[in-house]
C-alpha cells in the first residue's frame, strides 16, 4: 500500500497532494504534538518529489492570525455597514436557513443561487451540486471552473467525445519528439511539470511555445511565436494549411478514425502563412518552421510523436472554443490522439479543475458529467438521490451570467458561496462587486475572509486541506486522495458539514431521505460513484481502498483514444472554424492590448497567498509589464506608477519595462484586490458556446499617476 497515514508518538505523518494547482504534487505532511505541520516533497508521477514555492509554504495558512475559525454574523442583521462578529455554529445556520427558506417562500427557489470552485474536493463539488438540486430546488447553481476550463471542455466533447484535460499520464511528454505548447506558461504556473519537459529536450526535443509575451515557459522553447493577444486559432489555421498543402496529413487516420476534414481543409487554405503573418505577427519563416517540426516528429512520418497542449491563453477568449478546436484539428489531421507519445490535451489550472467540472456543480450538468437535460441522466441521478425525477430543475445560468443576474428583478436574492473569491476573479469586477452588494443575503464558506467573505452578511469557516479528507482529480483525470494529518482550526468545518447542516435545517424530512448529506467524505465518494456510473466520468470503481493501494486512479483509460472515440461512431470530429476579432477593439482612447494571467509565487485571487510571508516577499504587489517604446512614449520609467484603464474601470500598477514585450501589448497578474485590480479592466463578452470570458484580451490605455525618479 503506497500511501498511509502513520503515527510515531504524538507525530503523525500522511501522504497527501499539494493544495493548490491541478498538479496535484504529491508531499508528505507531518503533524506534531502543537500541531505544528511540516512539508517534504514526494515521489509522485507528476511532481517526482518536486515542489514549487506555494506548495514548500502551503502549511503557513494552517495558523494564519487571519484564520477564521467561528462562524461570523453581522452585527445588525441586514447592515453590511455593521461589522462582523463571532457567533456559535447553530446561530449560524439556524440564521442561513431561516433567510434561504424565507427567500424561497417569497420569490421561489431560483431566488436562491449557489456558486462553486475548482478547488473543491470531489465530494463537496458533488454534495454542493446536490445541495442546490434537492436541498433548495434550485436551477442556479455554477462555478469559478467556467472561467477556467469551459471552453476545453466544450470543444474536447465536442470534437474527442471527452473531457479529460489530459487523455495520457503528464510522464509521456518525455518521450515525444516535439510538444506545441499553446498560451501556458507551466513554468510560472506548475514549475515542476517544466522537468518532463526538459527530459523531452535532452533526448533531442523540440519545444514551441505559442504565447504573446516571453514567458519563463517561451524562454526555454526551441521556437517561441509571439502572436497578438486573441490570435492563436489563425496561428492552428495557418499550420494546418502549410501541412496540407506540403500532404504531411496522416490521410488514413483521418479516414478511419474521424469525420469532417473536408470543411477543415477547404476552410484552411485561405490561411496562407502570410496572411496569417498579417493577422497574428508571426513571422511566417516561423510558422512554416513550427509545420515542419511537428511533421517531421508526426507518427506518420516516422517520428517520435507529438503532442498538442492548450491551456488558458488561447482559451479565455470570446472564441475559445473555437481556438481550441483549431488546435484539435491540428492534432487530427496529423493522427495524434491515441497514438504513442502524442496526443492533443489541455492544461488544467485549478487543484480540482478536473474533477470540479465532473460532478454537478455546473450548471447544465449532473454527476459524472452528465447532461441536466438528458431525460435518462435524470432518471439515474433521481434514483440515486432518491427524488422524483421532476423535482431536478433543469439548467440554469453560466457564471458570469449568473453574478450579473445577482439582486436584479429577475435574478437571484440570496447567495451561497464555496471555494471562490469572485471580486477578485471575476471578469468585469467592478460590476460583478455591485451586483454581490444588491443581494438580500450573502452566505461565504471560507477560511480567511476574502474580498468575496467581506462583504458578507454570514461567514462560515471551513477546513482547509490538512484537515479533510477527501479526493481531488489532477490534471491527468487522475483521481487521488487528501488526508488530515490534524485536526481542524477552531470550531472550522468541512463544507460537507455544512451542506448538511443547512439542509437539515431547510428540508421537511420528505423531500429527500433524511441521511441525504453525509458528513463523511468516503460515503459521499462511494454515492458519487453511483452517481456517475455509465456516465462520460465515470467514477463507480473506484474506493478508497483502490486509491490508498494505487496512490491515484485513473478514471477511464490511463491513454484513451488508442482504438476508437467515445462517440456514437466511435470517430472524432473535425470542427469547421474561422479566425474571429477579439470583442474590444484597440482605438485612439484605448490603444493597448491589456492580457492577464499568473505568476509562480501567488496563486489565483490570491486570497491564500497574499497571507503567506515568503509569497509576498517574492511577489508584493501588482505590476504591469510593457516594452520601452511604451514607456517612453508615456514618459514613464522602470517602476513609475501607472494608471491603467479600459472602459470597464481603471487599476493602479508599477510599471515593469520588458524589451522582449510585444509593442502592442500590456501584460497584468490578476491575484490582487483594491486598486490594483486587473479583473476592474477586463471584459465580459462570453463564448458562445462554453460561455467563457474574455479574460485575455481587451482595450485599454495607461497614464501615469507617479513617475519614478
Ligand atoms: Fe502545488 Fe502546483 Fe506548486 Fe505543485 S506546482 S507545489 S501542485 S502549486
Amino acid at each position: 500500500m503506497h500511501s498511509t497515514r502513520t503515527t510515531s508518538g504524538l507525530t503523525m505523518t500522511v501522504a497527501t497532494h499539494c493544495p493548490y494547482c491541478a498538479l496535484q504534487c504529491g508531499m508528505t505532511l507531518t503533524a506534531d504534538e502543537r500541531s505544528s505541520v511540516g512539508i517534504e516533497g514526494r515521489e509522485f508521477p507528476t511532481n517526482r518529489g518536486s515542489l514549487c514555492q506555494k506548495g514548500w509554504t502551503a502549511a503557513e495558512l494552517l495558523d494564519n492570525p487571519e484564520r477564521i475559525t467561528v462562524p461570523l454574523v453581522r452585527e445588525r442583521q441586514g447592515d453590511r455597514s455593521s461589522a462582523l462578529v463571532p457567533t456559535s455554529w447553530d446561530a449560524a445556520l439556524d440564521a442561513v436557513a431561516a433567510r434561504l427558506r424565507e427567500t424561497r417562500q417569497a420569490h421561489g427557489p431560483d431566488a436562491v443561487a449557489v456558486f462553486g470552485g475548482g478547488g473543491l474536493t470531489n465530494e463537496k463539488a458533488y454534495a454542493l451540486g446536490k445541495f442546490a438540486r434537492v436541498a433548495l430546488r434550485t436551477s442556479q447553481i455554477d462555478y469559478n471552473g467556467r472561467f477556467c476550463m469551459s471552453s476545453a471542455a466544450a470543444a474536447g466533447n465536442a470534437a474527442l467525445g471527452i473531457d479529460r484535460g489530459l487523455p495520457f499520464p503528464l510522464t509521456d511528454l518525455r518521450e515525444t519528439g516535439a510538444v506545441l505548447l499553446v498560451g501556458s506558461n507551466l513554468a510560472e504556473t506548475m514549475p515542476p511539470a517544466v522537468q518532463h519537459l526538459v527530459a523531452m529536450r535532452e533526448r533531442g526535443g523540440l519545444l514551441i511555445v505559442i504565447d504573446p509575451r516571453q514567458t519563463r515557459t517561451a524562454q526555454l522553447a526551441d521556437l517561441h511565436l509571439q502572436p497578438v493577444p486573441g490570435t492563436d486559432l489563425a496561428l492552428a489555421l495557418g499550420l494546418l494549411h502549410i501541412l496540407c498543402a506540403g500532404a504531411h496529413l496522416d490521410v488514413d487516420y483521418i479516414e478511419a478514425r474521424t469525420t469532417g476534414f473536408a470543411e477543415v481543409r477547404a476552410t484552411v487554405q485561405s490561411y496562407w502563412p502570410e496572411r496569417v503573418e498579417r493577422i497574428t505577427g508571426v513571422p511566417s519563416a516561423q510558422l512554416r518552421r513550427a509545420a515542419a517540426w511537428l511533421a517531421a516528429e508526426s507518427p506518420v512520418r516516422g517520428g517520435r510523436g507529438v503532442f498538442v497542449l492548450s491551456g488558458r491563453g488561447g482559451e479565455q477568449h470570446a472564441s475559445g472554443t473555437d481556438t481550441v478546436h483549431g488546435f484539435i484539428n491540428l492534432a487530427l489531421a496529423l493522427g495524434l490522439p491515441g497514438r504513442p507519445a502524442s496526443g492533443f490535451g489541455t492544461l488544467t489550472g485549478q487543484g480540482n479543475g478536473q474533477g470540479g467540472r465532473e460532478h454537478g456543480q455546473k450548471a447544465d450538468q449532473l454527476p459524472g458529467y452528465r447532461s441536466i437535460n438528458d431525460p435518462r441522466a435524470r432518471e439515474h441521478v433521481a434514483g440515486v438521490w432518491g427524488v422524483p425525477v421532476d423535482s431536478i430543475p433543469g439548467p440554469g445560468r453560466s457564471a458570469f451570467e449568473l453574478l450579473d443576474a445577482l439582486g436584479t428583478p429577475a435574478g437571484p436574492r440570496a447567495l451561497l458561496l464555496m471555494g471562490s473569491n469572485p471580486v477578485v476573479s471575476a471578469p468585469d469586477a467592478n460590476r460583478v462587486t455591485k451586483r454581490l452588494h444588491a443581494l438580500d443575503l450573502l452566505v461565504v464558506s471560507d477560511f480567511v475572509l476574502s474580498e468575496t467573505a467581506a462583504l458578507a452578511d454570514v461567514v462560515l469557516p471551513s477546513t482547509q486541506w490538512a484537515e479533510e479528507d477527501g479526493t481531488m482529480t489532477n490534471l491527468e483525470g487522475r483521481v487521488i486522495r487528501r488526508r488530515a494529518v490534524r485536526t481542524p482550526a477552531g470550531a472550522a468545518r468541512s463544507d460537507l458539514a455544512i451542506l448538511n447542516g443547512l439542509a437539515a435545517r431547510l428540508g421537511s424530512g420528505v423531500d429527500f431521505p433524511a441521511d441525504a448529506f453525509p458528513t463523511d467524505a468516503e460515503t459521499v465518494f462511494a454515492e458519487l460513484g453511483r452517481a456517475s456510473a455509465g456516465g462520460r466520468a465515470d467514477y463507480s470503481r473506484i474506493t478508497y481502498g483502490r486509491l490508498d493501494a494505487e496512490d491515484g486512479v485513473f478514471w477511464g483509460d490511463e491513454r484513451m483514444f488508442t482504438e476508437r472515440f467515445p462517440t456514437p461512431d466511435g470517430r472524432a470530429r473535425f470542427h469547421r472554424v474561422e479566425q474571429a476579432a477579439t470583442a474590444e477593439d484597440v482605438d485612439d482612447e484605448y490603444p493597448l492590448i491589456l492580457t492577464t494571467g499568473r505568476l509562480l509565487a501567488q496563486y489565483q485571487s490570491g486570497a491564500q497567498t497574499r497571507r503567506v510571508a515568503a509569497l509576498v516577499e517574492a511577489a508584493a504587489s501588482p505590476f504591469v509589464e510593457m516594452h520601452p517604446s511604451i514607456a517612453e512614449a508615456c514618459g514613464l520609467l522602470e517602476n513609475s506608477t501607472v494608471r491603467v484603464s479600459t472602459r470597464r474601470g481603471s487599476a493602479d500598477a508599477v510599471a515593469r519595462l520588458t524589451a522582449t514585450m510585444r509593442v502592442d501589448t500590456i501584460f497584468m497578474p490578476f491575484h490582487w484586490a483594491g486598486a490594483g485590480r486587473a479583473n476592474s479592466l477586463t471584459i465580459a463578452a462570453l463564448d458562445p458556446t462554453s460561455r467563457m470570458p474574455e479574460f485575455k484580451a481587451c482595450a485599454a490605455r495607461i497614464d501615469a499617476v507617479e513617475v519614478a525618479a
